[in-house]
């Protein structure tokens, strides 16, 4: 079943610093998109690539912030990409059409959603399309990993710390097993990290107020808040200590007020939390040993800082 196309595709792919690639039938896809996307499709393959865990030690030192927002960037806006179209361009040189699909970070169904990673007002929301991938249930489905508590895809080689896209062909490949559940086990450790209590004990993520503590509403966790942030605010206190439960207009209002590091590209957000939920998880599953990828040494090197309020 098209076995030696498949080989030549995988070697592309990782020759393009794939570090995962995954391949499920489009049959099996509980995601309807997917058949919208391409109706004769019987493949779709997904490529995903780790995120460096060095890019995480400036916000787990409190010393520079770039590297996280930068290297998520240079993925989803370079990286991915490329991989896909030199992977697409194979099956296509092979006599298959193939769909490359990356996330669509600034496209939303939801009228009320944002997207925490990139500026809310430049979101296109509302857009009831049937062909906008749920990229954690495609994933799943191809057999790249499972879902955690968090909402974030964990996988045996890099716990919750790899961004991906996918392929979508006629060419039909042999796939692989759907992995069945064995890294998440409710810690909750994820919901805990979080500086602004975004994450419910089920995992469940308030996307807006995940989207002010992302971008540093917490000032025990935001070296670079003013003094005076906030300080006309009667919730002041509960705002930067993060315990304020932040509708979606008083998110809007406070991330209006979060201008202490400049944004990247694109519109994507710098993120003060580094995604400290899913970090948690990293040091989590690194502790019990349950990574293929090993380290010299492990990630948390000292006790989590936190500044001082006041
Ligand atoms: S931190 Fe614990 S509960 Fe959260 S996703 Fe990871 S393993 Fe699951
Ligand atoms: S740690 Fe950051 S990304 Fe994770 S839920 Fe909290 S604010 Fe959102």
């Amino acid at each position: 079943m098209n076995d030696l196309l498949k080989e030549k595709l995988v070697s592309v792919l990782k020759k393009s610093a794939a570090d995962l690639v995954r391949f499920g039938s489009a049959d099996r896809m509980r995601d309807p998109a997917v058949k919208k996307l391409f109706p004769e499709a019987k493949s779709v393959i997904c490529v995903a690539f780790r995120q460096l865990r060095g890019t995480r030690r400036g916000i787990e030192e409190g010393t520079v912030y770039y590297q996280y927002t930068t290297s998520v960037e240079t993925l989803e806006e370079v990286m991915i990409p490329g991989a896909l179209l030199r992977g697409c361009s194979v099956l296509e040189e092979a006599g298959f059409e193939a769909l490359p699909q990356r996330r669509f970070q600034l496209v939303m169904q939801e009228e009320e959603g944002t997207n925490f990673e990139v500026a809310y007002d430049e979101i296109y929301r509302g857009r009831k399309s049937e062909t906008i991938l749920d990229f954690e249930k495609c994933a799943v489905d191809c057999g790249l990993g499972e879902i955690g508590l968090s909402g974030s895809v964990l996988t045996d080689d890099f716990g919750p710390n790899q961004r991906w896209g996918f392929i979508l062909t006629d060419a039909e490949f042999s796939p692989d097993e759907i992995v069945k559940p064995h890294l998440c086990d409710s810690c909750g450790e994820c919901a805990k990290a979080c500086p602004g209590h975004a994450l419910g004990p089920d995992g469940k993520r308030n996307v807006w107020q995940c989207a002010a503590y992302y971008k540093g509403a917490n000032r025990s966790k935001n070296p670079f808040m003013p003094p005076n942030a906030f300080a006309d605010d009667p919730e002041c206190l509960k705002i930067i200590s993060g315990e304020a439960d932040l509708s979606p207009e008083r998110a809007r209002e406070i991330i209006d007020q979060i201008r202490f590091y400049p944004p990247i590209k694109h519109a994507m957000v710098a993120s003060m939390c580094g995604r400290a939920c899913d970090t948690a998880c990293y040091v989590h599953l690194e502790e019990k040993g349950v990574l293929k990828r090993k380290f010299n040494t492990p990630f948390r090197k000292r006790p989590v800082w936190t500044l001082p309020l006041k």
